[in-house]
C-alpha cells in the first residue's frame, strides 16, 4: 500500500457518515433552552401485567437542541444539577405535565402520571405544598400522580429525604422507589421510606428468561415488595420472553421497549387508539 494510498482510504475513512463528535451543551444553552420553552416531556406506558391495562405514563424530559440535536437527560439533569437550575426545570416540567395531564381528563382518559425527581429535589423544603397546590389548580387527583425517586437518592440524607416523601404521601401523592436493584438499600431501610411502588430496575429484567439466577434474585425482589405492599413495577422489558416471565413472578405492572417508547402527546393517543391497551 502506497502512502498515497492510505491517504486516500484515511480521507475516506473520514468522511464516512459516521455521527460528529456530540457537541458539548453549555449551561447558557440549557438557560436558553429553559426560557424558550424546548425542554419538554415524553410519556411512555406503564401497563397492567394482567390484560395490558394502561394504568400510567412516566414522563421523561427531553430537550433537542436546533443544532446540537438531542440532548439526552443523562447529560442536561446532572448540568442542571451542577448549577444549580435543577428546582427550575422540576417545577417547569411539573407544571406541563400537570397541563398534558388535566387536558387527557378532559378527553375523559384518566391514566397516572409518573415524575422522576431529583435527590436535590428532595431537600426543596417548599415542593409538597407547591405540588399539592398545583394539582388543586389544575384538578388532578394527588392520588393519580407518582413521584419516583431511585434508591440511591434515599440513601444519603435518608432522613432529610424521608421527611420530603412523607409531606407528599401526606398530601395524597404516590412515592416510587425507581432503578431498585441499582443501590444498596436493605430491607431495613426500605421498609422506612413511605413508597407505594417498587420500579424493578433493567439491569434486573434485561434477559432474565435467559438467566436464571436472575430469576431468583427477581423472584425474591417481588417477594420483598409484597411484604413491604408495594406495587411492583419492571422496567425496561424488551422481550415477551421477559414479559412472560414477569406474569409467572406475578409483577404488578410492565414499563419498556416491548410495549411502548416514550412517546410525545400526540403519538400517545394513537397508540391509545391502536388498542394495545
Ligand atoms: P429512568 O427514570 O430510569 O427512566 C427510564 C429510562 O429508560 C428512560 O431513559 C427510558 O427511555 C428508558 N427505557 C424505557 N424502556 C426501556 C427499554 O425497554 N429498554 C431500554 N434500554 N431503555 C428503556 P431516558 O428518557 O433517557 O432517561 C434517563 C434518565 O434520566 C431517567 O431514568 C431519569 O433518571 C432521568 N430523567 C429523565 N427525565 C427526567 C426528569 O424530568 N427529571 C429528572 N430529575 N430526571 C429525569
Ligand atoms: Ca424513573
Ligand atoms: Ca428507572
Ligand atoms: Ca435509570
Amino acid at each position: 500500500e502506497t502512502s498515497l494510498l492510505r491517504f486516500v482510504r484515511d480521507l475516506k475513512n473520514n468522511q464516512t457518515d459516521e455521527p460528529p463528535p456530540p457537541s458539548e451543551v453549555t449551561v447558557i444553552d440549557f438557560c436558553n433552552a429553559l426560557d424558550a420553552g424546548d425542554i419538554t416531556l415524553a410519556y411512555q406506558p406503564k401497563l397492567t401485567v394482567q390484560g395490558l391495562i394502561l394504568r400510567g405514563v412516566e414522563a421523561l424530559a427531553r430537550w433537542k437542541h436546533p443544532q446540537k440535536g438531542n440532548i439526552s437527560p443523562g447529560v442536561f439533569i446532572p448540568l442542571a444539577e451542577r448549577h444549580g437550575l435543577i428546582d427550575t426545570l422540576t417545577r417547569e416540567l411539573l407544571q406541563k405535565a400537570f397541563k398534558q395531564k388535566q387536558a387527557w381528563q378532559q378527553m375523559g382518559l384518566r391514566f397516572h402520571i409518573a415524575f422522576n425527581l431529583s435527590p436535590l429535589s428532595l431537600a426543596d423544603a417548599g415542593l409538597s405544598d407547591w405540588l399539592a397546590d398545583l394539582a388543586q389548580e389544575y384538578s388532578i387527583p394527588p392520588d393519580e400522580i407518582t413521584l419516583e425517586v431511585t434508591e440511591n437518592a434515599l440513601l444519603g440524607e435518608l432522613a432529610c429525604a424521608i421527611r420530603t416523601l412523607a409531606r407528599l404521601r401526606l398530601k395524597g401523592f404516590n412515592i416510587a422507589i425507581d432503578d431498585y436493584g441499582t443501590g444498596f438499600a436493605n430491607a431495613q431501610q426500605l421498609s422506612r421510606v413511605p413508597a407505594t411502588e417498587l420500579k424493578i430496575d433493567r439491569s434486573l429484567i434485561h434477559q432474565v428468561a435467559t438467566r436464571p439466577q436472575q430469576g431468583t434474585i427477581l423472584a425474591s425482589t417481588v417477594d420483598l415488595a409484597k411484604n413491604l405492599k408495594l406495587i411492583t413495577v419492571a422496567e425496561g422489558v424488551e422481550t415477551l420472553e421477559d414479559y412472560r416471565i414477569l406474569v409467572d413472578l406475578g409483577v404488578d405492572q410492565v414499563q419498556g421497549f416491548y410495549f411502548s417508547k416514550p412517546l410525545y402527546p400526540d403519538d400517545l393517543l394513537e397508540w391509545i387508539k391502536s388498542g394495545l391497551s
